[in-house]
């Protein structure tokens, strides 16, 4: 069908009044642009009740919308790509990713771990008021793999915004920092109401999703955050913290790290009260990072639910940071959620072998390879082969893995934006998650399954995790 104001091809689907002003308010959240694209659907040629709506026909209206004086600046930043998109991945049909697309429409689509707040710090410095402040997230900011624009491309619907620290702080300065993170979520909340709402509930993140924002909820990362006082522990869960990461590169005092030399064996008896304690107040358990012994001995312990906010599968790369298949099996009986992640080098041979000849060239040179921040400068300077890159394809098989050791019940994502320097290609930046999920259906995939690993496993573990009291 035509457009009537241009002339330009649009596509037409059916909706119910009710279902397409959700979907306006998700895609164009409630601005003068998103009515008058309602407007035209229903008094326009179209009639009631009969609303064209999908990525390409919502770009060609929201142009004619502003031809004919409408606010321009509520239609989208740039153009959408045009109906007859092709993905990046090898064979993919636009028919595939289209079908994605629709389901993230109207199912949450949850990531388990997103460093947007750490990426802000870094470029714009420790406060929060100033970090929160420096880019401008309604547009497209190419320094980002997050922005609102690139989420809106992405369907996403629930973010674990991580107030990541690295292990470099130590004690009090960790609580400080960990801290400037948490108000720097709490600053972009603010800042962007109609884009993100804190929630911590999963009643609370579907009703945000329903009105077309980001539920948004904290992840600390590293139990060094905690400075080994349950008091902190506690008071980060009064702000919102809603998962704790055991540990990050480094050991803690308490638990092993996947990534440092065992010192503990998993968990010590105060690892064990922290988790107990961790269980009581209702903050999950996020077993990322850590030593397969601390994952064995937190789901001993752990009374609820865990998660693993951003790994893949050991059996599909052997890399210390994934997850085996003893651990992924032990999630059916806990109820808790794997949640897949990109990091090339977890889940590329190729990428984890690139990263060792690196670690080994800085140990060479004196340098420590688990500090983030010398690894990114040594690796920019350092004369080495061209870096392989993950694919699309690799986190597929890591998604597939962990649903046949799992269960389909207990799979998500985590996908690790701006915590990382690149991503696969095909999955570069949080607009591309639609990408993976046709992907999926080319497999076979159904709507249902699909929905299962976008988010509905992960807001039951929500749900199974909130205080009734
Ligand atoms: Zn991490």
């Amino acid at each position: 069908m035509a457009c009537e104001l241009c002339g330009q091809e649009v596509r037409v689907r059916l909706y119910s009044v009710t279902h397409a002003i959700r979907l306006r308010r998700r895609w164009l959240g409630v601005s003068g642009a998103g009515l008058v694209v309602l407007g035209l659907a229903l008094f326009g040629p179209f009639g009631p009740g009969l609303v064209l709506l999908d990525t390409a026909g919502l770009a060609v209206l929201s142009a004619c919308a502003a031809a004919v004086g409408f606010a321009q600046a509520h239609g989208p930043a740039t153009p959408q790509p045009p109906a007859t998109r092709t993905s990046r991945v090898e064979g993919m049909t636009s028919g595939a990713l289209e079908r994605a697309t629709n389901l993230l429409d109207t199912t949450i689509l949850a990531d388990g771990h997103n460093d947007l707040a750490w990426e802000l710090r870094s470029q714009a410095g420790p406060n929060p008021v100033e970090a929160a402040a420096a880019l401008d997230l309604t547009v497209r900011q190419p320094s980002l793999q997050t922005d609102f624009p690139k989420l809106a491309q992405g369907k996403l619907g629930l973010q674990f915004w991580s107030v990541y620290v690295p292990c470099q702080f130590e004690g009090d300065s960790a609580v400080t920092a960990v801290l400037e993170q948490v108000e720097l979520v709490h600053q972009l909340a603010e800042r962007y109401p109609d884009r993100l709402r804190l929630v911590d509930t999963a009643a609370q993140a579907e009703a945000a999703f329903a009105d077309g924002r980001i539920a948004s909820l904290l992840g600390a990362e590293g139990g060094h955050s905690i400075a080994e006082s349950l008091g902190v522990l506690r008071s980060l869960r009064r702000l919102g913290v809603r998962y704790m990461t055991l540990t990050h590169n480094l050991n803690t005092t308490w638990a092993d790290s996947g990534t440092d030399e065992p010192a503990h064996g998993g968990l010590t008896e105060f690892g064990r009260e922290v988790v107990r304690e961790m269980n009581r107040i209702g903050m999950l358990v996020d077993l990322s990072h850590v030593a397969p012994s601390t994952m064995r001995d937190a789901l001993k312990v752990s009374s609820a639910p865990v998660i693993f906010s951003h790994s893949s599968c050991i059996a599909v790369n052997n890399h210390p940071r994934n997850i085996p298949d003893d651990v992924l099996s032990q999630l059916p009986a806990n109820g808790g959620v794997a949640m897949v992640t990109f990091v090339p080098g977890f889940i590329s041979a190729a990428v984890t072998a690139w990263d060792e000849q690196l670690k080994a060239a800085m140990t060479a040179a004196g340098q420590n390879f688990l500090d983030l921040g010398q690894r990114g400068r040594f690796a920019e300077a350092w004369d080495a082969p061209p870096k392989p890159t993950a694919t699309v394809a690799d986190v597929v098989a890591h998604v597939e893995h962990a649903r046949e050791v799992a269960g389909i019940d207990h799979i998500g994502l985590g996908g690790d934006y701006d915590g990382v320097g690149t991503l696969p290609d095909g999955l570069e930046d949080v607009s591309k998650y639609p990408v993976l999920f046709a992907a999926l259906m080319e497999r076979g995939w159904s709507d249902e399954e699909c929905a299962k690993l976008a988010g509905r496993n992960t807001l039951r573990v929500l749900r199974d995790t909130e205080l009734t009291h």
